[in-house]
């Protein structure tokens, strides 16, 4: 049962200087409760390919197709939709810094609640009701990963670790069936790339999220990973069970 395929995708950009190729063929189906590890060199294609599964990147060849549907075929209610499914951390965090922590995590919230609320003066209670809902619900998240003492500070006021604790608890938020992890432990020491590693590995388990973890270090495919798929110039050069891929000789 596959959640997330990618049928002869391909992209290719075109820019000033001419075409660059980012993606040439990817095949590829990720299984329901997986962690699936992409790794390769920079420049190989991995960011590209995590932007495409969420349409942050329209593929310009084949397609992707989430819980059996293609997106090019989807309208962009659609889209919105199977994003809200897709949580996504990022190697610098992206946090809100003019926000408190608890305030980073509702912020998903917010948004995914209150679009369809509408305006008007029955919606603006209803609005306030979501508010208090949102608040309840990113304590919890914070809880989950272990930053419950820390809600009122802002992102300056933590350690990178801590940071990417917080964009956890906002990508999970929502509830999505997939978390995208684009060198989510590049910017850590190995200490705390372990713990972040660990936490991932818990939500996975936990709560049954599937994982696409993105990389160009092999300790962390090895860590935490299901399968791996080598990236090399554009395409998927090897693919398979990490200990069958990566097995000492
Ligand atoms: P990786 O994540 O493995 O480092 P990327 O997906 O970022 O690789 O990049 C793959 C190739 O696509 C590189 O040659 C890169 O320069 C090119 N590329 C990525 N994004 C763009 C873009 N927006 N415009 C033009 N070229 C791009
Ligand atoms: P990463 O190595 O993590 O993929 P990059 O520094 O390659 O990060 O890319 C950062 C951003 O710049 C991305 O949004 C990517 O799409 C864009 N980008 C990468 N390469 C190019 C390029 N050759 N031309 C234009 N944009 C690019």
């Amino acid at each position: 049962d596959s959640i997330v395929s990618l049928k002869a995708m391909g992209k290719v950009f075109h820019t000033k200087n001419g075409d660059v190729r980012a993606l040439d063929n990817i095949n590829l189906d990720i299984k329901r409760g997986e962690i699936f590890g992409i790794i390769g060199l920079s420049g190989a294609g991995k960011s590209t390919l995590v932007r495409c599964i969420n349409y942050l990147e329209v593929p310009t060849e084949g397609d992707v197709f989430f819980e059996g549907k293609g997106l090019k075929d989807m309208n962009s209610v659609q889209i919105r939709n199977v994003r809200r499914d897709m949580g996504m951390i990022f190697q610098q965090f992206n946090l809100l810094s003019q926000r408190n922590i608890l305030d980073n995590v509702c912020f998903p919230l917010e948004i995914s609640e209150t679009q369809n609320v509408g305006s008007g003066k029955l919606f603006k209670r209803m609005r306030g009701v979501l508010k208090a809902n949102a608040r309840a619900r990113a304590r919890e998240l914070l809880k989950l990963v272990g930053l419950s003492d820390r809600e009122k500070a802002y992102p300056a006021q933590l350690s990178g670790g801590q940071k990417q604790r917080v964009a956890i608890a906002r990508a999970i938020a929502t509830n999505p069936k997939l978390l995208l992890c684009d060198e989510a432990t590049s910017a850590l020491d190995p200490k705390t790339t372990k713990q972040i590693l660990d936490l991932i590995k818990d939500i996975n388990k936990k709560m049954g999220i599937t994982v696409i973890v993105i990389t160009h270090e092999m300790k962390v495919i090895e860590s935490i990973c299901d399968r791996v798929a080598i990236i090399e110039n554009s395409k998927i050069a090897e693919m398979g069970k990490v200990e069958d891929i990566f097995a000492n000789p």
